[in-house]
């Protein structure tokens, strides 16, 4: 797995990006308990959207640690030391937002089964 240590052009901030997405959960579903229809076209709309912003500044443009740009910055705010601890610290957090996110899926496959089969009860 690609580590996705991102380096804040604005702040200098190093470390894991902050998800950022657009519209709301509840929205999502409710649409979904609506109709599974625009509850689906709304997800795809909301996963489209998904993009990264540094959790210090809000700044968007964020770029790989492991890009020249990125070494350049963390070499003139950090030390050595400093660079390693943030890298390991955040491939840590890492595997477990991982087993985090499997559970996740698990949950959402579930409802999405859920949903289907109310829709198709109310069809018939
Ligand atoms: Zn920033």
């Amino acid at each position: 797995m690609s580590s996705k240590i991102l380096v804040c052009t604005q702040c200098g901030y190093v470390g894991k990006a902050e998800g950022a997405i657009k519209g709301s959960m509840l929205v999502e579903i409710f649409l979904w308990c609506l109709l599974i229809i625009p509850g689906l076209i709304y997800s795809a709309w909301r996963s489209s959207s998904r993009h990264t912003v540094c959790p210090k500044c809000k700044n968007p443009n964020l770029i790989p640690a492991d890009s020249p740009r990125a070494q350049k910055i963390m070499n003139e705010s950090m030390s050595k030391e400093e660079i390693e601890e943030v890298v390991s610290k955040s491939k840590k957090e890492e595997e477990k937002s991982g087993n985090f996110k499997k559970k996740i899926y698990i949950a959402v496959g579930v409802s999405i089964g859920f949903f289907i089969l109310i829709n198709l009860i109310a069809l018939l």
